[in-house]
């Protein structure tokens, strides 16, 4: 089976190696070239708990978070390169009362769940965290959470598949057309023919998607990142505020995010954004004004309006899939999304999670 998959985010990635590693012959187009749209500027948190704010959304990622595991171990050998990877945990924090009872429901919801966890004060948060500011007086451990190297993972992805087969194109898509027996995709470097498609454009899908959807099924929600480095790794785990996350590399590295701006396709960095995340990163850990400023990341979530992602078959154009819409869980979901879709296209099998995802809810 010809297989195009268009974008070579995350998800593009995850599924393209996905599809190959089961015998298809698979060829990546993107315009820019691997992992430069939202996926470069992601903090690679794997933390379902925090960020399912939705049934379908927990659901989804619980269901992919499981996965990791064996994602990462498989695409680690496949490409023979190692993957950050930790699994040490998130520690949520309060800096008030009113944040504290935000905790305690959390703490409430993981209980009912089964899902371990510890509540705790800002002492016992500081004895496992001991940089922490003294302004932290509650903190949620929910072990299970934790972090991937975004980019690393990415590049393994595609060296993964490129040992099963894959090839990559940079070339900017111009449309997709349904054909009787195949789908052509029209691109600047000419039109590549195949059986199926792939769409997995991030932020640019409904550009690729004609429909008559409004708002856009698609849409890119600007998020700023910072990237600071230290001499000695000042946290242990992912530290999550009200205003501000921060994640650990073991090279010192600490990633502080994130931003939430709608601006439409503006993938500036600006100096208010920059502001907002020094701020409120040193309101969790004194020590920030202390660090080198590496770089600010910036990337476009795709939003779909009910932040909920597309999976699965055009309702409209035969050969045609989706794997975009994946907003602020795009990492965290990869597994499961490139798992979703081969099934789907290798061997005509429906997952029941489809259910959730299905992209003609949005007329595509
Ligand atoms: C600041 C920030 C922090 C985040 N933190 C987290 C996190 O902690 N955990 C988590 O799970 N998620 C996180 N996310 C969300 C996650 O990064 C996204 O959901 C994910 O990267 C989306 O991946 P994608 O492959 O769909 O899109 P993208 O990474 O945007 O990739 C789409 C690709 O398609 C290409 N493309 C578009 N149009 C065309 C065309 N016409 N022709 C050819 N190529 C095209 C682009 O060049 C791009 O490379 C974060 C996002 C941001 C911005």
């Amino acid at each position: 089976m010809n297989i195009t998959v268009v974008g070579a985010g995350i998800i593009g990635c995850a599924v393209a190696h996905e599809l190959a590693s089961r015998g298809a012959r698979v060829q990546i187009v993107d315009m820019r070239g691997t992992g430069r749209g939202a996926t470069q500027a992601s903090a690679g948190i794997l933390a379902p708990h925090i960020e399912g704010h939705i049934d379908a959304l927990l659901r989804l990622g619980a269901c992919s978070l499981s996965l990791y595991d064996g994602f990462v171990a498989r695409v680690s050998a496949d490409a023979r390169q190692t993957i950050e990877y930790e699994r040490s945990g998130t520690l949520q924090v309060a800096r008030d009362g009113r944040e504290a009872d935000e905790l305690d429901a959390a703490a409430r919801r993981l209980e009912a769940a089964g899902i371990e966890h510890r509540l705790m004060n800002g002492d016992e948060a500081r004895r496992i965290e001991p940089a922490l500011s003294s302004r932290i007086h509650a903190a949620l451990l929910t072990p299970r959470h934790g972090y991937v190297k975004v980019l690393e993972l990415t590049m393994a992805l595609v060296a993964a598949a490129a040992n099963h087969g894959a090839t990559s194109t940079t070339a900017t898509v111009r449309r997709v057309d349904a054909r009787d027996n195949s789908v052509a995709v029209t691109t600047s470097a000419g039109i590549i023919e195949g059986d199926a498609v792939v769409l997995a454009a991030g932020s640019w899908t409904s550009g690729l998607a004609p429909s008559a959807a409004s708002p856009p099924a698609v849409r890119p929600i600007r998020g700023q990142l910072l990237h600071l480095h230290f001499s000695h790794v000042p946290l242990s785990r992912v530290v999550w505020g009200a205003d501000c996350y921060l994640v650990p590399w073991h090279d010192g590295s600490l990633l502080a995010g994130a931003t939430v701006e709608d601006v439409g396709f503006d993938e500036s960095a600006t100096t208010a954004g920059v502001t907002h995340l020094l701020e409120r990163s040193a309101e969790l850990l004194t020590a920030v004004p202390d660090a080198r400023f590496e770089a600010v990341r910036v990337g476009l979530r795709p939003a779909t309006p009910d932040e909920v992602p597309l999976i699965g078959p055009s309702s409209t154009m035969r050969g045609v899939y989706y794997a975009a819409g994946h907003y602020r869980s795009g990492v965290l979901l990869a597994p499961l999304t490139a798992k979703l879709v081969a099934d789907l296209v290798m061997d005509g099998r429906r997952a029941p999670e489809l259910e959730l995802v299905r992209p003609d809810r949005f007329g595509l």
